[in-house]
């Protein structure tokens, strides 16, 4: 039974609800329990869970450096493209927005990578809008093959793909795959994703199971917060996660918690995911999964990643750049303008080509990013806290 089958018959209103009206006792029992449940998880999350975030959080620190010791894994991602054929509201790269947008050449994204690498990174995280014709698999695969020389890890964060299209890219090198279905709930996903492939709800949900089949060694899921209602995506992530767990058991699994950052078209959240409760979601996702792999990126500020680090966080991007170029300036001279998905000729005098102060390329990110700190400070924060930054915990050489 594929994950969306399964998915159909969770009773999710049911969750919420129980979610919503659980008691301080109920909360008080699911926090003490060895083993957690979906409902155990719902307790947790719920606004009495809310109240009791101290012992929440000292269980969850524990549980993470019993299974993972003190140490917290690096990586960066590494924006190939930001061209997109989706129309998706709350994301800059949407087709409808007129921004600028290019392609690295794979030449390009590896003098990308080794600036990457000479901040210490050793585990990349290819980015690439969805588009076909820019973002081939045959593109993919240069990409992975030429990087795979030099690079440890890499993982993959592009548009779903069929199994057999994912299997190159294996063999290549590419290791994870990361794909976030960004709301689990069907309305607001409808009204999100007008147009292009992504409006297909169940070809995104099932993308795990076929990158699992293609055979990725590590998968990692999660939602948007900001698009529907928290609750419901946190149950959602964890029925997927359970489901990946039972099902694609050979691959490592991670939960992203991203919550919607600024970006061009100027898309408002539509729900909100407070500080407070985003810490009680690490912690109750530890508690629920112990063994599950917590990402937290650069979307959340200094703060608050460095208080969240010791909770259950075993993954953390730092420095990072959302648009293509961004480490090096490489693709600055191929740069154009589209509207509505049409190349747009601008005037070479026109505003959008100004150098910017502290930026390398003028391409258009993803989103802004709300930590600004290097990859040294963010090490060097890690070490502070007592915990040891792991720049590689893998090598090829592993699976040969
Ligand atoms: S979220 Fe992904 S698919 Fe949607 S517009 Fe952005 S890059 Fe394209």
């Amino acid at each position: 039974m594929s994950f969306v089958t399964e998915f159909d018959k969770l009773p999710l209103a049911a969750l919420v609800q129980r979610s919503l009206t659980a008691s301080t006792q109920a909360a008080r029992a699911s926090l003490g329990k060895p083993e957690l449940s979906l409902d155990d998880f719902a307790h947790l999350i719920s606004p009495a869970g809310a109240e009791l975030l101290e012992p929440l959080s000292r269980r969850s620190q524990r549980m993470t450096q019993q299974r993972f010791g003190k140490v917290v894994r690096l990586f960066a991602p590494l924006y190939l493209s930001n061209e997109c054929i989706n129309s998706c509201q709350y994301c800059g790269f949407s087709r409808d927005n007129p921004i600028l947008r290019v392609t690295l050449a794979p030449e390009e994204v590896r003098c990308e990578a080794r600036a990457l690498l000479g901040q210490g990174f050793r585990n990349i995280l290819l980015v690439a809008g969805e588009h076909p014709k820019f973002v081939s698999t045959d593109y993919m695969s240069r990409c992975v093959r030429l990087l795979h020389e030099e690079v440890p890890s890499l993982s993959l964060e592009v548009g779903p793909m069929e199994t057999d299209e994912y299997r190159p890219l294996v063999q290549a090198g590419a290791e994870g795959l990361v794909v976030y279905q960004e709301t689990y709930d069907r309305s607001v996903y409808a009204t999100m994703h007008t147009a292009g492939p992504k409006r297909n709800f169940e070809w995104r949900a099932e993308t795990p199971e076929r990158a699992y089949a293609a055979g990725f060694r590590r998968i990692g899921i999660g939602a948007l917060y900001g698009l529907g209602d928290w609750r419901l995506e946190a149950l959602s992530v964890a029925a997927h996660a359970a489901y990946l767990l039972r099902n694609c058991w050979k691959a490592q699994l991670t939960i992203s918690l991203p919550r919607l950052r600024p970006c061009a078209g100027e898309f408002q959240p539509l729900t909100h995911l407070s500080d407070h409760e985003l810490v009680q979601l690490v912690c109750a996702f530890r508690l629920l999964f112990p063994d599950v792999g917590l990402v937290l990126s650069t979307r959340e500020p200094a703060k608050l990643r460095n208080g969240l680090i010791p909770l259950g966080i075993t993954l953390i991007s730092a420095r990072s750049h959302t648009e293509p170029g961004g480490y090096t300036g490489a693709g600055k001279d191929n740069l154009h303008q589209t509207v509505r998905g049409k190349i747009v000729e601008l005037a070479s005098g026109a505003s959008e080509w100004a150098p910017q102060p502290n930026r390398a390329t003028n391409a258009t990110g993803q989103f802004n990013i709300a930590d600004e700190r290097s990859a040294g400070e963010v090490a060097e924060l890690i070490r502070k806290l007592g915990y040891e930054p792991v720049w590689k915990d893998w090598d090829a050489a592993l699976t040969a």
